[in-house]
């Protein structure tokens, strides 16, 4: 298959794992379905005859064309060209609605989707993502253990995380030299529950995590929190000033950010 490696493009040729993808979507009787990056159409030519409305976003003009006329009797289908990472998304959803995402994405902007799919989330329901296999065991890892870092918390502020398979090179052409892990993202934020402001405690995050190796009472400090206040917050919530980030979960966190806040 002509492949262009700068774009990411490793197409699925495993019909086992496009179908499992497809059915890890759910029931998509009622629902608008958004791909990002169909390329030859593996997995669009199963989800397109089932759901309501579907929108490919997809950056390589031949494979466009090529969908364009796969697909062109069927009114439910419909091609945006372009770069994924300046897509609207909310221009493709109708309003109220919250639609199904789906990708096996291209790895070499696999974080700035990620983060876009965060930032959209007000209008995502549920994505199903095919992404290398050591990114999403950052993204699902619990907190305490290797991977558990700044992606997983932010990823985990705004969805519930599923592992479903890993797939062996050999299910794409051409083989990329990774492992590749399908995720499902049920979006659900966690700000609300928490008490935090999403802007705030992202802000916050990256700060707790800014050095992986320091302790997060040094991370905040070197943010430019006062010494004494850091001291403080660590006194009053009872949590360990020796921790690292990676060891915090996400209500411990919340309750740091709420202890630092300055008084209203
Ligand atoms: N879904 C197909 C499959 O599973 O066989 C193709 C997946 S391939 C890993 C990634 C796809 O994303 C390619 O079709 C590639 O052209 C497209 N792509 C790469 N960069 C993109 C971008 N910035 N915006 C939109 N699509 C992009």
């Amino acid at each position: 298959m002509k492949q262009k490696s700068r774009l990411g493009q490793n197409f699925l040729v495993d019909q086992a794992a496009c179908a499992a993808i497809a059915d890890a979507l759910g029931d998509l009787s009622r629902a608008t379905v958004l791909e990002i990056g169909p390329g030859h159409g593996a997995i669009t030519s199963l989800l397109v005859p089932r759901c309501r409305q579907y929108i490919a976003f997809e950056i390589d003009p031949p494979l466009i064309r090529e969908l364009e006329f796969r697909f062109r009797q069927q009114p439910s289908f419909r091609i945006v060209g372009g770069d994924i990472l300046t897509a609207d998304f909310a221009a493709a959803v109708p309003p109220q609605e919250k639609a199904a995402l789906v990708g096996n994405l291209p790895y070499y902007i696999t974080a700035d989707i990620l983060l876009k799919l965060f930032a959209a989330h007000p209008l995502l329901d549920r994505a199903v993502i095919m992404i290398q296999r050591e990114v999403a065991d950052r993204v699902a890892a619990t907190p305490g253990t290797r991977d558990y870092g700044l992606l997983s918390a932010t990823a985990q502020m705004y969805a519930r995380i599923e592992t479903l398979f890993t797939l062996p090179p050999e299910a794409f052409d051409p083989p990329p030299e990774v492992h590749s892990t399908v995720l499902r993202l049920t979006f659900a934020p966690r700000f609300q529950e928490l008490g935090v402001d999403a802007p705030g405690f992202d802000r916050f995050l990256k700060q707790c995590f800014s050095q992986k190796r320091k302790t997060l009472a040094n991370n905040l400090r070197a943010a430019g929190y006062e010494p004494a206040q850091v001291a403080h917050v660590f006194t009053t919530t009872g949590i360990s000033p020796q921790l690292r980030a990676e060891a915090l979960p996400l209500e411990a966190m919340a309750t740091l950010y709420h202890a630092l806040l300055p008084d209203p």
